[in-house]
Formats: C-alpha cells, structure tokens, sequence
C-alpha cells in the first residue's frame, strides 16, 4: 500500500485509564486487602479501536475529551506513540479522564467501577469542530461510550458527505434512538443485539433473524459477534453468512470487538468486499483474545496477515 493510499479512518469515542489491581479475593464492603500488584491499561472502546486501526497502518484520528489530570496526559502520549491523531482530543478542566477500577482475584471473578469522566462530556459541537477531518475521511467509527448526541450528530456529519459508517453499539443503551441505525453498518455483540431488537441471540440462526430485524431498524449491513461462534453478516443481498472464528487460545476476551470493529473499519476504509473483511476482523479478533488488557493486546497487520495465510 502506498503512503496516499492509507485509508483514513476517524473515531468518535470513549478513552479510559483502566487502573487492574490484584488481590487474593475480592474484599468485602469496609474491609481493607493487601493486593498483590497493580497496572495501568490503555483503554476505552473509542482509543481501543483507534489504535486496532492504526496498527493496520490507517490513518486515524481520534475525537473525544480527557480531564485534566496526569492520567488524561498520559492517555494522549499513549495514543500519539501509536500513531492516532489526538489533535481533536480536547482537554476537560475540572473532570477526571475516563477511568476504570478493575479489581481482580486470584480466582479470576472481577469487579469494576467505570468513571466516565470526561467522556461524558463529549459534545455535538466537539463533532461538528472536527467536520473537516470526517469530511475527508473513509470511514467514521463509533461507539456508545461517549453522548449519545455526540453521536448521532457525527453520523449526520458522515452521512452528508458520504462517509461509511460503522456503530459498534455497546455498551447496550435501555433506550436506543432509531438515528443510531440510520448507519451503513452495525457490530453488536450478541447481548447488545439482543437488547435491541428485543430477540434471543443464543445462536448463529437467532443472530440471523436479529441481524434482519437490525437491517428493518435501518442498518445497511448487520452484523453479530458471538465470540467464540464467531459472526454473522446480513447485507444487502438478503444471503445471511456466518463467518466462523479462528480458534485460538483464548486468555483474555477483552476488547476482542474492539480489535474486531478497528479491523472491520480498515478494510470497508479499503473498499474491501464485507466478507473478506469479516474474514480479517475475525482474526484480530481472535489475536487480541490471545492477549491480556486492552490497547496493549490490539494485533499489528503482520499478524493478522500471518493468520489468514493458508499453512
Ligand atoms: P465483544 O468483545 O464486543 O463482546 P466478541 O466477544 O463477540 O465481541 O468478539 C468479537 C470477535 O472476535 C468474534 O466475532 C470473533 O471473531 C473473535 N473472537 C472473540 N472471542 C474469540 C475466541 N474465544 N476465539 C476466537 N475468536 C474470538
């Protein structure tokens, strides 16, 4: 691929610190543990897909808010060292930056407490700031961890110049506005899925019906992640596929769709045909289970490349 030809990609999204202690156990309300070690993780479904797509060698650019704090600085570094434009993400005063406190036991059982910080402050006008760089862009890429009008006003922005959308609808809202659908594609995992459709997705044939029912809600393309089921697609051409994950050893299913959808962006950036780009994103998916935390377990293009080649 030559340098003008790098497919542009911006995200409207979410950035976190996950902050992961470990200790023996979980501990009980008031009672105090001594853990056993601590790490900071790079993370947030909007910088963890910005940076999946970024180490395809897209061009991306980042839109969202951190706080004024060290780890919001921190966060920045973390994503201009991967090569995301930060230039539209905007500092906060008096906010925390997303965080997340991930206890985990030795077990494995986990409790979490999101911070949203300043992600919740991500506003229409910090879209409609950034509507030049969306104008030139491939693809834009969205999630659901930022404002939902910050959303929605930057698929309008996409959908006025013609820019491929892709929502990756999670985490699940209770109340779902139809303009969220009005996308040309949708990534639901399977518990989103069937929150808003209001369907059981257990299986590959009820993901197929939900992905139809996606499809009427206005979605161009539906698409459901089942893990280790792997996916299905519903285009245009009304031939529902299923796409089979690749089996690996999973340690750690964290950000696998957020891998999944970076993936799915560089490709349609590409104009890439939606299976073969569904063959890709399932691949990095699946690396990034191989991998323990978020950012950090997101694959590089060699390594996906290496997984699709035929042994
Ligand atoms: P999310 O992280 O949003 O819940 P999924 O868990 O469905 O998303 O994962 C997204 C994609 O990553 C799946 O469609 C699949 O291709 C791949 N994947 C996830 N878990 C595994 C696994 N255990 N083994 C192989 N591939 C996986």
């Amino acid at each position: 691929m030559s340098e003008q030809h790098r497919p542009r990609i911006v995200v409207v999204g979410s950035i976190n610190l996950d902050l992961v202690y470990h200790v023996p156990r979980l501990p009980q309300p008031g009672e105090t543990l001594t853990g056993t070690s601590f790490q900071q993780v790079h993370g947030g479904k909007g910088a963890n897909q910005a940076v999946a797509a970024a180490r395809m060698n897209a061009d991306v650019s980042l839109i969202g808010r951190i706080g004024d704090d060290t780890f919001g600085a921190a966060l920045v570094v973390g994503l201009e060292a991967e090569a995301v434009d930060a230039s539209h993400v905007k500092t906060s005063g008096g906010t925390s930056s997303g965080l997340a406190v991930i206890g985990v036991a030795d077990s494995g059982q986990n409790c979490i407490t999101v911070i949203p910080g300043a992600n919740g402050l991500v506003t229409s006008a910090d879209v409609m700031a950034a509507e030049s760089s969306i104008a030139a862009s491939d693809v834009l890429l969205l999630q659901l961890e930022i404002p939902v009008e910050a959303v929605i006003t930057a698929i309008r922005i996409a959908r006025n110049y013609k820019v491929l959308t892709i929502l990756d609808p999670a985490p699940a809202l209770q109340t779902f506005p139809p303009e969220l659908l009005c996308v040309d594609v949708v990534c639901p995992n399977e518990s989103e899925a069937s929150l808003i459709t209001g369907l059981p997705v257990t299986n590959v044939a009820e993901a197929v019906v939900a992905a139809r029912h996606l499809q009427s809600l206005g979605a161009k393309i539906a698409i459901i992640t089942l893990g280790s089921l792997g996916c299905v697609v519903c285009d245009e051409s009304d031939n529902p596929r299923h796409v089979p994950s690749f089996p690996v050893t999973a340690v750690d299913t964290t950000a696998a769709g957020d891998a999944f959808a970076g993936a799915l962006g560089f490709c349609l950036a590409q104009g890439q045909p939606i299976f073969e780009a569904l063959c890709f994103a399932s691949a990095a998916g699946a690396i990034a289970t191989t991998r323990r935390g978020a950012q950090p377990a997101m694959p590089r293009l060699d390594e996906v490349n290496a997984l699709l080649k035929p042994k």
